[in-house]
């Protein structure tokens, strides 16, 4: 995925082509909402987006948020920041201080870390659950087969405040399959919010129902290597 240097203009043709899209499946434009996937980028390059007005952004990491987004927040108190990357349990306190929603909820065990730590905090971001819609050994998410009962859990028995439902499909199989796949499950769970499409495929994903996109290298340019 090219991408030039110029940040606001990146942004501005993935806004445009994100309402192309909108109305392509008629929807309004506008209607698709578009996380900014900042992983691996110093917070200047961030504020360069931040300038230009994007609001929403999202991270794959805790140590990497926690290092870049707490001063960026402070300096701009509408952000609203997605953790979008696998959530070690014990990390779930630093998690529910720093995110406003948090798109990986994939199992029992952090469901119930999530909720204490709600508890405890006061603070109670939107949780979105990840499907493994590939059922990818190396991915996170749970199973779609164990979906519906798992959105429940969560609902019934942890109280966490579920808005949404986000998946990565595997790269090579049609995006399409599994975007279809994600909104069924919502639809028949009555779960509003769909994260799906990232560069490479956000356009398609706006035609099967996506409310928030994810949109990384098309914004930022190629990754910096992270050391660690
Ligand atoms: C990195 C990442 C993205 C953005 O990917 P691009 O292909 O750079 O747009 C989206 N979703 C998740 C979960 C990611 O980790």
């Amino acid at each position: 995925m090219q991408a030039s240097e110029d940040i606001p203009a990146n942004l501005e043709s993935v806004k445009s082509a994100l309402d192309v899209a909108a109305r392509e499946a008629g929807r309004e434009a506008g209607s698709v909402r578009l996380i900014a996937v900042s992983k691996t980028h110093p917070a200047e390059t961030v504020a360069r987006a931040i300038n230009a007005g994007q609001r929403l952004f999202g991270e794959n990491r805790v140590q990497e948020a926690l290092a870049k987004w707490p001063e960026l927040k402070e300096r701009n108190m509408d952000l609203e920041l997605h953790l979008i990357g696998p959530l070690q349990s014990n990390k779930a306190q630093q998690a529910v201080r720093l995110f406003d929603v948090i798109e990986t909820v994939d199992r029992p065990k952090l469901a119930a870390g999530l909720a204490r730590q709600m508890e405890k905090s006061g603070r109670r971001p939107a949780c979105f659950i990840q499907v493994n819609t590939g059922e990818e050994k190396q991915k996170a998410g749970i199973a779609p087969g164990e979906a519906d009962r798992f959105i429940r859990a969560c609902r019934e028995e942890y109280l966490l405040p579920i808005e949404g439902l986000m998946c990565i499909p595997p790269e090579d199989e049609e995006a399409s399959l599994h975007f279809a796949l994600l909104g069924g499950i919502a639809e028949r769970n009555g779960v509003a919010a769909l994260s799906m499409g990232m560069s490479a495929d956000y356009q398609i994903a706006v035609q099967f129902g996506a409310t928030h996109v994810r949109v990384g290298t098309a914004i930022f340019g190629a990754r910096r290597i992270m050391s660690s």
